[in-house]
């Protein structure tokens, strides 16, 4: 019996966590992959298909500019439900909690076809924080059929839900595969806009902010902190790798292109920005993989939220939650600048979020969901 897959999936970050269980898959004899991409990140996320090798089926071609979340829902429900009945396949994977994620799973669900939801079980105390990651992760849920948890926290928010344990395995986050797999791949950078970077012997703060919540006012304090931060340290360097977003690229370029010891770069392949996390000193960001994967290589991470659905490396203790309070971030990293101290209390690898066995987990997982074979051991940090 060959199980028919259909991820979907369309962002960047889902890109990267979907890559490995994509290759799992595709190695198995078990399972026959149709991948669906909806075409939401086309650049960033056909940049990452290409680092793992990865080639779309099909793109419901989703985009258009300035929509909002409720046409990114309502064009993939249109779009995926004719490829559903085609294809017909055993099951659909959906990644995290965008808003295409979630209509992905609920394409499914019309079809009555089981859902599995990769990263299952993070959460914040409320819906509306972050919006409407937070509110997607929790329907998806209710859909699903099968839900990979990445740590033991995420499994425990998922059974004080009332979800089957039954249901739950503990996979560890696919993104620790991916970075693992990357991190040592590669001597040099690839792109011409990071020639030369670490080698004047500068330290480097790595800098990435493009959610939602930070958009607007939050991130003029963003930009204006790390204005008087390169300022104030001309013997470090700044790189802000900017997201295609254009909200994001007009609040960072007019406030900091200037500045000599800042670097702005396009969105960077995953290989460069992996090698460019392992050069850097700390870290200053909102995403949610960057504070999964810095952690697995003892860099301090200071997080721009007020609250995070990831507190496992905050507990661990090399992550700090700062929001975005112009001063706050201006006094926490030069203290992690200039106290080493504080720095390496901060600075411990922990890898709270996976062993690089995720993918591994989650082909098996779908095999004892269909029969065909045994779960292994949850992962445990
Ligand atoms: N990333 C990348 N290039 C960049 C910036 C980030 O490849 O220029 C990777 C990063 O390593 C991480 C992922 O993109 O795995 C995070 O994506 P993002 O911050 O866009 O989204 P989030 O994780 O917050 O959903």
């Amino acid at each position: 019996m060959v199980i028919k897959v259909m991820p979907v999936y369309g962002t960047r970050p889902e890109g990267i966590k979907m890559a490995p269980i994509v290759k799992a898959l595709q190695a198995s004899p078990n399972f026959d992959v149709h991948l669906v991409v909806t075409g939401q990140h086309r650049e960033m996320l056909a940049q990452v298909n290409e680092t793992f090798g990865i080639r779309p089926h099909d793109d419901l071609d989703i985009f258009a500019h300035g929509q909002g979340i409720e046409a990114v829902t309502t064009r993939t429900l249109e779009r995926l439900t004719p490829l559903l009945k085609t294809e017909k396949p055993d099951i659909v994977i959906a990644q995290g909690d965008t808003t295409s994620a979630f209509a992905a799973g609920l394409a499914a669900f019309y079809q009555q076809i089981p859902v599995v939801h990769v990263e299952a079980g993070l959460r914040t105390p409320s819906i509306w924080s972050p919006f409407p990651e937070e509110g997607n992760r929790r329907l998806l849920t209710r859909i699903s059929s099968l839900h990979l948890a990445p740590t033991s926290g995420s499994r425990d928010n998922l059974i004080a839900e009332g979800v089957d344990p039954d249901t739950i395995a503990v996979t560890g986050n696919t993104v620790i595969d991916a970075f693992l797999e990357v991190a040592q791949s590669q001597q040099s950078f690839e792109s011409a806009e990071l020639q030369g970077v670490g080698e004047d012997g500068r330290r480097i703060v790595l800098v990435t902010s493009h959610r939602r919540e930070s958009w607007g006012d939050p991130m003029r304090r963003t930009a204006s902190a790390l204005r008087r931060l390169a300022q104030q340290e001309p013997d470090v360097q700044f790189v802000l790798p900017l997201h295609a977003n254009p909200l994001v690229r007009d609040i960072f370029r007019p406030a900091l292109e200037d500045l000599e010891n800042v670097l702005l770069t396009e969105p960077l392949g995953y290989t460069d920005f992996s090698r460019l996390t392992a050069m850097s000193t700390l870290v200053v960001t909102d995403s949610g993989g960057v504070q999964e994967e810095a952690p697995s290589l003892g860099k301090p991470v200071l997080v721009l939220r007020e609250d995070t659905e990831r507190p496992e490396a905050v507990t661990a203790g090399t992550a700090l939650l700062i929001g975005t309070d112009e001063e706050l971030i201006v006094s926490k990293v030069t203290e992690l600048l200039h106290n080493p101290e504080n720095y390496s209390t901060m600075a411990n690898a922990v890898n709270p979020y996976g062993d690089g066995k995720a993918a591994a987990r989650t082909v098996a997982a779908l095999e004892q969901f269909f029969d065909i074979g045994q779960r292994l051991p949850d992962f445990q940090a």
